[in-house]
């Protein structure tokens, strides 16, 4: 097929578009490398042995949205593209509004202009409501707590809205809970800018000496050893689950909505065990009080995802450690 991927040249949607070109499908990556580099386009080819074609626009640019879905004739398309950060959107809610949210609107219009209707969408597990108890299923209450979230559940009901009115739309939203890792051969990986937020980044900037000490915000949650419980999903995995969401999009149409995770909750200092173990190196850290805005425990029941795509994330918490920190001793300064 002949697939476009927005936000192709970033961290999930680089390891989504190796996948595609390695099952043969002909990509065109629109990315307007706001917080990615082109090198990871380099690194793709080197894997794939072949390319993906490149534009640098930005999605909220319809015409040469038009331009360059026109031109590829593409059947499908891959969405990315976005801001991500929870607290970003706490400080700057209306980039957020205006990326992720009018930029998918004007990409919807764009692809219904074309009639091009077949979609597969990056939500994420912070939909679910705080108040709503892990694990989430699908059709768990949604009620996102930042601006970050409402932007992600903003678009998922644009698309609800769409599929209701015309049937030929065939689409999968799919939540992702913690991405994390890298792929194998250690060329392409997550590159954060600045100083991260999430777990996984901060605790490789520890390991590899950049910051002197992790901070584990609380110890006193409802959880087996007190520190707070993810669900942490192997980008590979999560790759894989694209693949199949996309081979069962060719048979349902319709807005499917289906979580990305393991299932199985890590906490902290299991995380902070695994990359100990895998690097041979000691992560020192503190233990601080609670975050604000941080829940206790957010995990996916899985089971959806794998009746209907036949597919289930496979990879352990130390793959994903060994291979992240892979990345990260190889490319120190990111690309
Ligand atoms: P990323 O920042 O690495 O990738 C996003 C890419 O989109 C970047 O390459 C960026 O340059 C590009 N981009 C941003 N705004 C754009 C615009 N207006 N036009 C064109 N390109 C634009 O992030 P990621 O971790 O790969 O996340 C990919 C998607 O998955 C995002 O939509 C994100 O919200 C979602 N998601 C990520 C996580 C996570 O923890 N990484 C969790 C849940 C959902
Ligand atoms: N966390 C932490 N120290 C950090 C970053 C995160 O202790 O420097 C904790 C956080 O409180 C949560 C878990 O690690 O329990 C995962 O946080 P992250 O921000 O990576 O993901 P999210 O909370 O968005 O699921």
């Amino acid at each position: 097929m002949r697939i476009a991927v927005t936000g192709g040249a970033g961290y999930i949607g680089s390891h989504v578009a190796l996948a595609l070109l390695q099952e043969g499908h002909e990509v065109i990556i629109i990315d307007n490398l706001s917080n990615s580099s082109a090198l990871s386009l380099q690194r793709i080819s080197l894997l794939a042995g072949r390319s993906a074609v490149f534009y640098q626009t930005d999605i909220r640019d319809s015409e040469a949205l038009r331009r360059i879905l026109r031109q590829h004739q593409v059947e499908a398309l891959l969405h990315f593209a976005g801001l991500k950060s929870v607290g970003a959107s706490v400080s700057d809610p209306l980039s957020y509004y205006d990326n992720n949210v009018q930029g998918s609107l004007r990409l919807l219009q764009v692809l219904q202009e074309l009639d091009l209707r077949q979609l597969i969408f990056s939500s994420s597990a912070t939909v679910y409501g705080p108040q709503q108890a892990a694990p989430f299923a699908e059709d768990a209450a949604l009620a996102p707590s930042n601006p970050y979230g409402h932007s992600k559940l903003m678009v998922e009901q644009m698309l609800r809205d769409l599929c209701a009115a015309d049937a030929r739309w065939r689409v999968a939203i799919l939540r992702y809970f913690n991405p994390a890792g890298a792929h194998p051969s250690g060329l392409i990986g997550e590159v954060p800018r600045g100083i991260p937020n999430n777990l996984m980044p901060y605790a490789l900037g520890v390991l590899s000496g950049r910051y002197p000490q992790l901070r584990i915000f609380g110890q006193d949650y409802p959880t087996p050893d007190g520190t707070g419980v993810r669900d942490y999903i192997h980008v590979m995995d999560l790759s894989s689950g694209h693949v199949a969401a996309l081979r069962q999009l060719q048979h349902r149409a319709g807005c499917h909505v289906f979580n990305l995770g393991t299932g199985r909750p890590y906490s902290v200092l299991d995380v902070v065990d695994a990359f100990q173990k895998v690097s041979g190196r000691a992560l020192p850290y503190v233990l601080l009080p609670r975050r604000p805005g941080d829940v206790a425990a957010s995990y996916a029941d899985p089971r959806l995802a794998e009746q209907a795509l036949a597919w289930r994330a496979e990879r352990s918490l130390e793959m994903m450690c060994a291979d992240a920190w892979n990345f990260t001793e190889h490319n120190p300064d990111g690309y």
